[in-house]
């Protein structure tokens, strides 16, 4: 069915001849001229490929109503108007689906028809903004409900793969110097997979990959709640309409996937930004809320291209611990340094300290529609981001043509094994945004006033973050993020009770310990923990059951210490709480 709707301050219509000879005759009323006023006009063609008539009729009324919301009309005109499609179904058809899609639509609107199977004369006037001529063809695709997709699968289809999903793309070549990458790190410390039947760039993480991220995203909760952010938890997709607020549909499109759900657009979230200014917006804010900071380790998802993903360090699903520091242009400098110190502060809590500074800027001479068209404001804004910069005595690297499209970022670059640059986290200055979304605040002499928005993550995105520390340590990570933290090894059997203890109690006091009883020598369990990179290998013989203690070697140490259950938990906890 091809559709044209046209929003129009009148139309006026009126039948003169039969164009059918099957169609019945007009009664005396209907053939007189109709005239509506402020209307919806809605040209049909009725095509062949519409025999369902009500899954037809559904997705057509579904988008007529979507267009009269938008244009805010209570009335519509059928219209029926063969000349839209060179592929039309038979009158019958095409009365029936008019006829039920009058039905539906007067749930909503008033509705007025014009006859099928006549020569009509028309006068229209259209109104000429950009929502008043949009044509749409409505299709029909896909099962019938009820019909079972699973008997498509054949037993050799299902075989297959099933065969694939066993099979993990792990492989990856060696770094510069040999260095491991974080596709080979994560399989030997078994952290995540590339599944294929899952699809490259969304990874699984094992139960130990998560126990990372659940450590690191509970590190900078616990940190930003201390610092004054408030957390908040905003749906992973939205209707088109709000990125066409905020801009992404018309400048990021491309990276984004788009759901058709119900015949309407829908897209999964590539950034929190919008969702996080709705709910700001769901009060009226005064000089006394700001500066008002929202975070959350949000999920999103960008579309890159297939040959670009890599590991953990591009991704289609991420998360990201975002957050947007609503302020006033006096608050600026300050929160721009508070988050500085924040992310000084996860560093050197994780132990990375191989990252630079680029200040990102916009190029005026892009012409790909990559950037808010607002000169004035950019060169204000790279200034203010320039004089922060200097004025922390900070040292940066500048790069064109690498802003966000609504501002300059400051952004903490790093290099993969391979010598490949990325950014591991990013501060951004906006001044477009609070426009697109009319934020405002009331000020302390009760004039209405624009926010200004730094957008920022802390501990970035923790995938890419642990992509970046399993590389730079080649999987000896510090005590407190390490997926691998104690192997309690038996030397014998007649120690297993003993060693089995010794196991819960350290369970119990919550950290990542593994119990090694087989009947193993010592000497092949302990290269294996080796391997695995664990923190501390705990050795249980009939000495250390006698004496009621542990024989403790640090990981990369020969050296073995002895010491109780007690001390050897303590010391533990000390290390973890000063993340040593
Ligand atoms: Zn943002």
């Amino acid at each position: 069915m091809k559709i044209l709707n046209l929003h129009v301050d009148y139309i006026k219509f009126k039948p003169l001849k039969k164009a059918l000879k099957k169609i019945a005759d007009l009664a005396e009323h209907e053939r007189k001229e109709v005239e509506v006023k402020e209307a919806l006009v809605v040209l049909t063609a009725v095509e062949k490929s519409d025999s369902n008539v009500e899954k037809v009729v559904e997705v057509f009324v579904k988008n007529v109503r979507e267009i009269a919301e938008q244009v805010k009309t209570e009335n519509i005109v059928l219209y029926p108007y063969a000349h839209l499609s060179s592929n039309l179904g038979s009158p019958d058809l095409a009365v029936k689906v008019l006829d039920e899609a009058e039905k539906q639509l007067k749930k909503h609107f008033k509705v007025s028809r014009a006859p099928f199977g006549y020569y009509k004369e028309f006068e229209i006037k259209v109104k000429g903004h950009p929502l008043s001529e949009l044509s749409r063809e409505i299709r029909v695709e896909g099962k019938e409900v009820g019909e079972k997709y699973d008997s498509e699968l054949s037993k050799e289809e299902r075989a297959r793969l099933l065969k694939s999903m066993t099979k993990n793309k792990t492989q990856s070549i060696p770094g510069k110097g040999g260095l491991k990458s974080n596709v080979e790190l994560g399989k030997e410390l078994d952290l995540y997979i590339i599944n294929e039947v899952v699809g490259k760039g969304l990874p699984l993480f094992t139960p130990k990959g998560t126990s990372i991220l659940r450590r690191m995203r509970r590190f900078i909760e616990d940190e930003e709640l201390r610092r004054g952010y408030e957390y908040t938890q905003t749906p992973i997709m939205a209707k088109s309409d709000l990125y066409k607020i905020s801009g992404h549909w018309q400048h990021y499109k491309k990276d984004m996937f788009v759901l058709d759900v119900y015949g309407k657009d829908y897209a999964l979230r590539p950034m929190t930004c919008p969702f996080q200014f709705v709910l700001f917006k769901r009060k009226v804010r005064t000089y006394k809320d700001l500066p008002k900071k929202y975070a959350e380790i949000a999920t999103l998802y960008r579309k890159e291209q297939t040959g670009e993903l890599r590991g953990l360090t591009r991704m289609w699903q991420f998360n990201l611990a975002d957050a947007h520091i609503i302020c006033d242009e006096k608050q600026l400098e300050k929160e721009f340094e508070k988050v500085l110190d924040l992310i000084n502060f996860v560093m050197k809590n994780l132990g990375i300290d191989d990252t630079w500074y680029r200040f990102s800027k916009w190029d005026s001479k892009n012409e790909n529609n990559k950037y808010v068209d607002n000169p004035k404001a950019w060169e204000e804004s790279q200034k203010a981001m320039k004089k922060i910069l200097d004025k922390l005595g900070l040292k940066y690297l500048e790069a064109d043509d690498e802003a966000a499209f609504y501002g300059p970022k400051l952004d903490l670059q790093f290099k993969d094994v391979y010598g490949k640059e990325d950014t591991l986290f990013t501060v951004q200055i906006d001044f477009a945004l609070p426009e697109k979304f009319d934020l405002t605040y009331i000020d302390d002499k009760g004039k209405e006033k624009r926010p200004m928005i730094i957008h920022r993550s802390s501990i970035g995105a923790p995938e890419r973050t642990l992509s970046h520390l399993l590389e730079l340590t080649q999987g000896k990570m510090k005590l407190w993020i390490s997926p691998n933290q104690i192997k309690v090894m038996t030397m014998n059997n007649s120690v297993n009770d003993y060693a089995k203890e010794v196991y819960n109690k350290l369970f119990e006091a919550g950290f990542e310990v593994e119990l090694d009883d087989r009947n193993e020598s010592i000497g092949k369990k302990a290269r294996e923990a080796q391997i695995q990179k664990f923190n501390y290998l705990v050795t249980i013989g009939d000495k250390e059951e006698k004496e009621n203690t542990l024989a403790v070697r640090i990981r990369g140490d020969k050296k073995i210490e002895k010491m109780t259950l007690d001390e050897f938990s303590e010391k533990l906890k000390v290390e973890i709480k000063e993340r040593r």
